[in-house]
Parts: C-alpha cells; structure tokens; sequence
C-alpha cells in the first residue's frame, strides 16, 4: 500500500463509464429512443460528464441548472435540459443556461414565456404528464392536453419540444406498457390538435430501462433520461433483474482506511434508547466477531446499506456520521490496522460521495496509484 495516499477516495474508473453508456445506448437507439444523460447523481464531477459526451450522448440533463450552466461553460458538445419543475427565482439562470426544461405549472410556464421574450430566446419544453407517481406532472388528462394545446398556440417564446412523465420517484409506481402506453396515447391526441409530430415523448429514467431491454417499451416513447444505470447500474441488475454481463457496477470504488480492527460483541451492552440520528433499531445477537472501523461514514456516502463490499465476507454493520462498522469474520481476506477496504455504490452513495468535497476524487490509472 502506497502510505502517502490520503482517504477516503473515490475512484472513477472512466473505461467502465463509457462501455455501460455505449451498451445503454445502443439498446435505446435499436428501437428508436435517444436518451439524455443525466448527471445530477454524481454532481456533474467533469470527468464523469466528458466520458459520457465520448459514448455518444448528444444531451445532457440535471435538476440543478448549476450544473447546466458548468456544462455550457465547459462547451460540451451537448444540449442541456433541466430536470427540476423551474422555482420562480431561477427562471432567469433557465432561460440563460437551459435548451430545454420540464414544466407543469401553468404560472411558471407563463413567467418562463416572458423571460424568453426578454432574453430573445426560445425555449424549449417538454410539458410533464403525472401517471400516478405523485410527484411532478399534470394529473388530469384533459387539463394536460389543454395545457399542451395552449403552450403550442399562446406562448410565443416557447415551443412545446414533447411530453414526459416521471415513475418510481415518490409513489414507487413502477413504469409499465399500460402507463406508459397512456402517454403515448396523450401525445397522438395532442398531435392531432396542434397538427404536427412532437420530437419527445419521454418516457421517465433508469427504472424505464427494464422495458427497453425485455423489449417491452410501448411504441411512441423515443426519449429517456437515463442517470443512475450509467454509473451504478445495481439496482437494475438485481432489483429490476435485468442483470447484464456486458455492464458493471464497479464503475465508481470507494476506498476508506480501517482505524480500529478486533473482536467485539454483536449485541450492544446497556440499556437501548435511539441511535445518532435519533432513530430506533434493532440488533442481532451473532456473540463475538471479528470487525472493522472504517474511516467514512453517514455524512460521507448516505445510508450504510446503500454501500456493496467489494470483499464478499464482509457485511456492512452500521454507520455513524463518520465511522461506518463492517463485520469481516467470514471473509477470506485478513484485515489491519491501516488497510483500506473498497466498496461499490448504489444510487443514494453515489448521490453523497460525489458532492462531499471531503471525499477525494481520482481518476483511476492517472496517478498511478492502484496499490491495495
Ligand atoms: C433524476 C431524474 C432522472 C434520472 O434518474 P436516474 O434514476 O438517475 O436515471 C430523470 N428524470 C427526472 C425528472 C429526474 O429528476
């Protein structure tokens, strides 16, 4: 181990990166969707961005305009659309940074239409459908395609780019050929009013990927904003059992140094009231075992459970803000003092160790420092 290095760090492995966004891509565009790439759940970490833009994405999309605005600083060569319904106090920075934004409020689309017309500009938008999830969209069916109609008809600085919809958000709604179908059943409608095609109709983000690859997208849909598959695609191997040889979810390692190393009961001593985060949980009693303290913890990555051992004998305990507890009694590998375990992440560790400038980000292979 090369004793200079500093931890935590997270590793970008950019050769990963662009193999899942090349076989991502080619299964959307085989049956005619174009995804964006969605970079908000690594914070739009640039090197992250610029390999995305290599695998081919011609548009890439965030909830937060501060990141659209880096893209377009950065001149990449993509189009940028905005993910977040726009809060009235960023209509300006949307109009300015954005080529496309998702609405749904008619206030909001009428002061995004003014703010066009100030700016010269136009701005594209693609007006949000709520199938049932309950978080952004218009609910009523005949409201969304008035609403549609009258962005089309009325508003002289925006042009209404297509429709969308977001599933498995708040209510959990999984995407599926009935809903989506539906959707696409809006867009015909609306087209038939306005008497022209929509270029979008979009259909939600990774968790829409398992209808894509059992080739059960509803035909209509040719758009997807597709974020965490590209990087952590965890959840789409197991928890949607869409499990790929040709992807990996390795793309992102988390390294963290251990600090304390020995034997210690399973089952806490004393009388139990609530954790650090003023939660109540449970224990199990396995007696004693050997386990870990790693240097990295609930402020650095999120929710412990949401962290994947590469190690296979070792099982994430617990963590703190800063201290994450992991048992290593089963695993093949003796652990010390001073040595660094590496983890894989899901959606919500992505999400924390990406943003937090308390973790270190490296590119893997450019500083020579594979040790472990
Ligand atoms: C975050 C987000 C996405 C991307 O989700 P992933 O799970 O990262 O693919 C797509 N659409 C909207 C509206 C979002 O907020």
């Amino acid at each position: 181990m090369n004793k200079t290095e500093q931890y935590p760090v997270l590793e970008i492995h950019g050769d990963i990166i662009k193999q899942n966004a090349q076989v991502l891509l080619n299964e959307c565009r085989s049956i005619g969707i174009e995804p964006c790439a969605v970079v908000k759940g690594f914070c739009n970490l640039m090197p992250i961005t610029k390999e995305l833009c290599r695998a081919g994405f011609k548009e890439a999309a965030s909830s937060r305009v501060a990141h659209l605005k880096e893209i377009r600083e950065a001149g990449l060569p993509v189009s940028t659309l905005l993910l977040r319904i726009p809060m009235a106090c960023e209509i300006p920075d949307v109009v300015r940074y954005c080529d496309a934004a998702l609405v749904s409020e008619p206030e909001t689309i009428r002061q995004l239409d003014q703010e066009a017309a100030a700016q010269k500009k136009l701005l594209n938008v693609i007006l949000m459908r709520d199938l049932g999830d309950l978080r952004e969209g218009i609910f009523d069916r005949e409201t969304f395609v008035r609403t549609a109609v009258w962005i089309e008809e009325d508003l002289e600085h925006l042009h209404l780019k297509g429709i969308g919809t977001n599933l498995t958000c708040y209510g959990s709604v999984m995407p599926t050929e009935k809903n989506l179908g539906e959707l696409c059943e809006n867009a015909k409608q609306i087209e038939q009013l306005i008497g022209r095609k929509l270029e979008v109709v979009s259909g939600g983000n990774t968790s829409s990927l398992p209808l894509v690859l059992q080739r059960r997208m509803p035909e209509g849909i040719n758009h997807l904003r597709i974020g965490e598959a590209l990087i952590v695609p965890w959840d789409l191997f197991y928890t949607w059992k869409c499990p790929r040889e040709d992807m990996s979810n390795a793309a992102l390692i988390l390294k963290a140094q251990i600090v304390e190393c020995g034997e210690k009961p399973t089952m806490p001593v004393g009388e139990q009231g609530i954790n650090c985060f003023g939660s109540y949980r449970t224990y199990e009693d396995h007696g004693i075992r050997k386990r870990a303290i790693v240097a990295i913890g609930e402020y650095d990555m999120g929710n412990y459970e949401k962290l994947v051992p590469v190690d296979p004998g070792v099982k994430v305990l617990g963590a703190s803000s800063d201290h994450t507890i992991v048992d290593i009694h089963d695993s093949a590998r003796e652990y010390h003092l001073g040595d660094v375990m590496s983890f894989e992440l899901r959606y919500q560790s992505m999400l924390f160790t990406t943003a937090n400038p308390l973790v270190r980000k490296v590119c893997a292979g450019q500083e020579g420092q594979e040790d472990e």
